[in-house]
């Protein structure tokens, strides 16, 4: 698991990598291209080189430096934990500063800057969804029916739902007032994935624990800090410091059912704001950061949920296979947890590397270098195949989507779930 102090201490430059190379074989990015110039090693002396004024940021060097898929696989086995994703990130924002930000990917980070237009457009989106995609209701997705810019055909999109999770319910539900949390959904969450918040607010009516949806919650910026569109970082994480604020004391928690976005917030818009010198605000994000929680880790932890599903909850035929998002077990250390709330009714096969990255890697992988997410999500599906398990289950709806559609790609029937659906599937009558 990261530390934020073991970043702070150490600033990464070619000087204190001392080539050891127990990075390598577990690189994402090495996988798929086995190049040393696409390998921590490698992008660690380019950053040294570039820092020292020895090389150019041309294109390609942008090329390389955006090939990286920020899983944090290296910083994990680094002997002085080296973190090679974060001075990716702030190489990115030097891009982004050189080369401008593509105009889908402005537009993207605007719509996430402004909620209630991102509101308006995805129900456009729903409401003409079926002139460019047809959907695919087995996976839960929608697949583009002829070429587009930007999208490779035939691959498998996340659907968009009719009303958004946010739009769906009252700000307070109360469920007995004795307990109560606040829920950040996430983007995919809320407009996608919906049944991720309609399970969690289930499972919080089970437990008699009020939910608390804060209404003028701003998306965590995630995909634009994995871009280097720093501005769009600064803006989303002040505003959403400053909510939570008005909050947080009056709720046990903040629970989040979404690895980048918790890992974004409980880490990285700490790193971001010191990084930047805003050691104010960087205060005030630890701060909250003692209310914040993955939902399956505080409801193993803080409630007898376990005991519920044990005692009330059924038994369930379909065998799961759990994959370890990044952004839960590398940087959280969340692995345990849905596990232990999971197998009160489910059967789980273990896949035979459970934590190898499933290859989203962020809007620029997505996108212009889908091809890289591609391969690197092939050994990720045929391990899942392999299980023969009927369910695949994590707490990322980031990789929902890259495993979704490597499941797609390579025609294997397996559904994707996350475990907030999964434990309140066993939990209903
Ligand atoms: S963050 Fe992942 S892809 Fe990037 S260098 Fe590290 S292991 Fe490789
Ligand atoms: S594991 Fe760390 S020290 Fe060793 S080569 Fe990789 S980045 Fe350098």
């Amino acid at each position: 698991m990261k530390k934020i102090e073991d970043i702070f201490n150490f600033s990464a430059t070619s000087d204190e990598c001392i080539k050891c190379g127990k990075c390598i074989p577990v690189c994402t990015i090495h996988q798929v291209n086995p190049d040393e110039t696409t390998s921590p090693r490698g992008f660690i002396e380019l950053l040294g080189a570039y820092k020292r004024g020895h090389l150019e940021l041309d294109k390609n060097a942008k090329d390389i430096f955006e090939s990286c898929f920020l899983c944090t696989q290296c910083v994990d086995v680094c002997p002085n934990s080296l973190p090679t994703d974060m001075i990716i990130e702030e190489v990115r924002a030097d891009i982004a500063e050189k080369f401008g930000i593509a105009w889908f990917k402005k537009a993207f980070f605007t719509l996430l800057r402004h909620r209630k237009l991102m509101d308006i457009m995805m129900k456009l989106g729903y409401t003409f969804r079926t002139c460019g995609f047809r959907d695919d209701t087995k996976r839960g997705g929608m697949i583009p029916r002829f070429p587009m810019p930007i999208i490779k055909s035939g691959r498998l999109l996340p659907s968009l739902s009719k009303t958004s999770f946010m739009n769906k319910y009252p700000e307070e539900i109360s469920h007995g007032g004795r307990r109560r949390v606040a829920i950040f959904i996430g983007c995919l969450g809320n407009y996608n994935y919906t049944g991720i918040g309609d399970s969690l607010i289930d499972i919080l009516a089970e437990l008699e624990i009020d939910a608390f949806i804060p209404k003028e919650q701003s998306c965590c910026s995630a995909p634009a800090y994995f871009t280097g569109d720093f501005y769009t970082v600064e803006t989303l994480t002040k505003k959403n410091i400053e909510y939570f604020e008005t909050f947080i004391d009056d709720v046990e928690a903040i629970i989040i059912p979404e690895a980048t976005c918790s890992a974004m917030i409980k880490h990285d818009w700490e790193v971001f704001l010191r990084n930047k010198d805003m050691h104010d605000w960087a205060d005030r994000a630890k701060e909250l950061n003692r209310k914040i929680f993955m939902a399956t880790e505080w409801l193993e932890k803080e409630t007898n949920l376990k005991e519920i599903l044990a005692k009330r909850g059924k038994k369930i035929e379909d065998t799961i296979t759990y994959h370890d998002a990044c952004h839960a077990n590398l940087i959280q250390g969340i692995s345990k947890e849905p596990r232990v709330l999971l197998s009160q009714n489910y059967e789980i096969k273990e896949m035979s590397e459970s934590d190898r990255c499933c290859g989203f890697g962020g809007v620029t992988m997505q996108t212009e270098k889908y091809h890289l997410a591609e391969a690197a999500g092939k050994p990720k599906a045929a391990m899942i195949k392999d299980t023969g398990a009927t369910i695949v289950s994590a707490e990322c709806s980031a990789c929902r989507m890259q495993i979704s559609n490597s499941l797609h790609q390579a025609d294997i029937d397996v559904v994707f779930k996350n475990p907030v659906e999964l434990i309140a599937d066993a939990l209903k009558d």
